[in-house]
């Protein structure tokens, strides 16, 4: 049976990969792509409703089999947001990649996860969630003597920083110790700032080019250092993940907002 996508943002980088990996796969079908307006005339795909209006494309869209569809979400926070109102409103399981999202934001979306099965990610990458697993280990493994640091790299035309998985590999680093990570974040440091707190993790932020990112994680104790790198090569490897996990979360029920440690722990992964 064929899972109908249908892709919000899918004029942006991450809705075009996800839309020519769909088109390439027969275990999908592309049903829907939403851009806002100015953007259609670059989305035309035969046999695919097309609109500025998720909505409106969803009403439209003749979904086969089930009568439904995952909708696909890499926009921006208050876009993904109104995507989740309406999709728990219509009962479409919704896959959100958005990063960026308010604390508030997120509430919203567990809320609204009660309705239909809702997911949210801020790194689809299998690589990286497994490393959000292991990351707490080695924090606990070396203790309290041993600072903790990332640094993340990412394209010029990134808006959010730090970047969505910083943030989220940063709060298992903080978990870890006890902390939260609101309150032991530090990403500026400049001028006479004193020396470094025990309770402190740093997360700096660096921008250009085309990379499409890079995180390093250091362990730096007495007389030596641990680091630890992930490097997504392209934006398949999300894209990838995005759609494994429109077809686990077809799947599901509606109760919880659903995370990437979720499918992991079910696959056994
Ligand atoms: P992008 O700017 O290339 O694409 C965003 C798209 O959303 C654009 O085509 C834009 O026109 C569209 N959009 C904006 N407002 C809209 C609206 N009201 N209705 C419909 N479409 C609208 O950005 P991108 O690089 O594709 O990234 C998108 C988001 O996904 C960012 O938050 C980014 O950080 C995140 N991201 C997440 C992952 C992950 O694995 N979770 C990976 C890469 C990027």
């Amino acid at each position: 049976m064929s899972t109908n996508i249908v892709i919000v943002g899918a004029n942006g980088r991450m809705g075009k990969t996800i839309t020519s990996l769909v088109q390439a796969d027969p275990t999908f079908t592309l049903a829907g792509l939403v851009d806002r307006a100015e953007c259609l005339p670059n989305l035309a795909v035969s046999g695919c409703t097309v609109g500025d209006d998720l909505a409106t494309v969803l009403e439209q869209t003749a979904l086969s089999q089930t009568g439904k569809a995952v909708v696909i979400d890499f926009t921006a926070p208050e876009v993904s947001l109104a995507s989740a109102r309406l999709a728990a409103r219509l009962g479409h399981p919704l896959v959100i990649g958005t990063t960026g999202l308010s604390e508030a934001q997120r509430d919203e979306l567990q809320d609204l996860a009660r309705q239909t099965p809702i997911f949210w990610a801020s790194n689809m990458s299998i690589g990286v969630n497994v490393l959000a697993r292991v990351l707490p280990l080695l924090a606990r493994a070396l203790g309290e003597d041993y600072d903790m640091e990332m640094v993340e790299l990412h394209h010029n035309r990134k808006k959010d920083s730090p970047s969505g998985t910083a943030l989220t590999l940063g709060e298992c680093l903080a978990a870890a110790r006890g902390w939260h990570l609101p309150d032991v974040r530090c990403s500026a440091r400049d001028g006479i700032i004193g020396e470094r707190p025990k309770a402190q993790i740093g997360i700096q932020a660096i921008r250009g080019g085309d990379v499409v990112g890079v995180h390093t994680v250091y362990f730096m104790g007495p007389g030596e250092r641990i680091e630890v790198s992930h490097q997504a090569h392209s934006r398949e490897n999300f894209a990838q993940g995005a759609l494994r996990v429109a077809v686990w979360l077809a799947g599901q029920k509606a109760g919880k907002l659903y995370g990437m440690q979720d499918m992991l722990q079910e696959m056994h992964i």
